[in-house]
């Protein structure tokens, strides 16, 4: 059943792909390719073309979300939202850098994805910022718990994956 999920969840990838022409544009807006080259999302896009199925190699956790590539696509192709697609179906492999695990532990234990410095909070005090809430940490341990993403932690760091 989740292979047949997984098969038409690659097709959908693959049609919403079919638009590229490889232009290449995405590449050169991407802040992330330009310091870390080998997270390309042109050739991203072109292997689910090519192959009709998706890379899962690690390395398309490195995408920043910021959209510039379908700011800037000519052909509208949703890039961000087919790298997400690829995370995902990742995520089940259990192909998740080690980085991420970090975070989603963090995001666990602390209910953050970083905490604020005392020097953030003094500036903030000084702006006449209110203080920050705090997250409750038992509220989301418990979302942890019900969606399942407590136990793939567990997996997680049975299988850790370097990135390639
Ligand atoms: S900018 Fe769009 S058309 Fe050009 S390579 Fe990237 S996804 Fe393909
Ligand atoms: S959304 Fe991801 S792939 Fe697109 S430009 Fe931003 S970091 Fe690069």
């Amino acid at each position: 059943m989740e292979q047949t999920k997984d098969a038409e969840k690659i097709r959908e990838i693959q049609k919403s792909a079919q638009p590229c022409f490889q232009c290449g544009i995405c590449a050169a807006s991407c802040p992330v390719f330009r310091v870390a080259p080998e997270f390309n999302p042109r050739i991203a896009v072109d292997e689910v073309i090519r192959t009709g199925s998706v890379e899962v190699t690690g390395r398309e956790w490195s995408c920043a979300y910021c959209l510039m590539c379908e700011e800037r696509c000519p052909m509208g192709v949703a890039l961000s939202e087919i790298l997400i697609d690829i995370k995902n179906l990742s995520s089940q492999t259990g192909k998740v850098p080690p980085s991420v695990i970090e975070l989603m532990d963090v995001i666990r234990y602390t209910g953050k994805v970083s905490q604020a410095s005392s020097r953030t909070e003094k500036k903030r005090k000084e702006l006449g910022l209110p203080v920050l809430p705090k997250p409750d940490v038992d509220e989301i341990q418990k979302i942890f718990e019900l969606t399942g993403a407590a136990d793939r932690l567990t997996r997680y760091r049975e299988a850790e994956v370097e990135p390639e």
